[in-house]
């Protein structure tokens, strides 16, 4: 697998508590024809003995090996699901963790996909935010676990997604939103004009970021324009990439 992009969360001095993430793409897996190669989805066609290496590769890339690694089913949802060790969470759209030597996967392929992580407390988390994610507050819902569990400092990258303007939406969709998230949120991620309605799911994701007080950086692509990248919105039948991070 080849990082679509990576580094590390934590402070750069040596010694330093410190947590690896990295972003998939497509490229560096072993799966072929619409999934081709990274795909890190079993539930989206493809063979599974693909996604098995595939995974076992993207956990490579932050030091784990695959059997530490926890990945979620997501449901478009708020619930986090909080893990000490490897294996799938059904019904969950974040994880959270304070175990060392495991890795958290969020998974997806238009939608948001952030890993978020204060190294110094020990607890990373990983979410997948859609714009139903956003109206739920699931990122919240992430961070405040986190808190529970002695965050203080959280950092965030945000994984590649689609951007507003490859997402129209029905008009239905952005009022239902405005009526869900404060203000601050709908001025950025709803968008109404003449040309008609969209998303801007990561804007969204970013000021409920910045409203929880959490700095973030952004791997930034759009999925949909990006080759580099698996799409829904492009190809309807295709993989999914991920968000992984470990704690060292
Ligand atoms: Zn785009």
């Amino acid at each position: 697998m080849i990082a679509f992009a990576s580094g590390t969360l934590g402070s750069s001095e040596p010694g330093a508590d410190t947590c690896l993430w990295a972003a998939t793409g497509r490229a560096g897996g072993l799966s072929t024809g619409v999934y081709e190669s990274g795909n890190l989805a079993e539930y989206v066609g493809d063979d599974d003995w693909a996604v098995a290496e595939n995974r076992r590769r993207a956990v490579g890339l932050v030091g784990v090996g695959v059997d530490c690694l926890a990945v979620m089913g997501s449901v478009h949802g708020a619930s986090v699901g909080v893990v000490s060790s490897g294996g799938v969470v059904a019904g969950v759209d974040a994880l959270v963790s304070t175990s060392k030597g495991i890795a958290l996967l969020a998974l997806a392929a238009d939608c948001v996909p952030l890993v978020l992580a204060d190294a110094r407390a020990g607890v990373i988390a990983a979410v997948h935010c859609g714009w139903r994610g956003v109206g739920a507050g699931v990122v919240a819902a992430a961070a405040a676990t986190m808190r529970e569990l002695g965050a203080v400092s959280i950092e965030a990258v945000v994984g590649p997604a689609i951007c507003a303007g490859c997402y129209p939406v029905p008009a239905e969709r952005t009022e239902y939103l405005r009526e869900l998230v404060p203000t601050e949120v709908s001025d950025v991620a709803c968008i109404d004009r003449a040309g008609g309605s969209f998303i801007d799911v990561r804007a969204g994701v970013s000021v409920q970021l910045a409203l929880l007080d959490i700095e973030a950086i952004h791997v930034k692509a759009c999925t949909n324009e990006s080759t580099d990248l698996f799409s829904y919105r492009r190809d309807t039948v295709t993989g999914r990439q991920g968000m992984i991070i470990s704690r060292a």
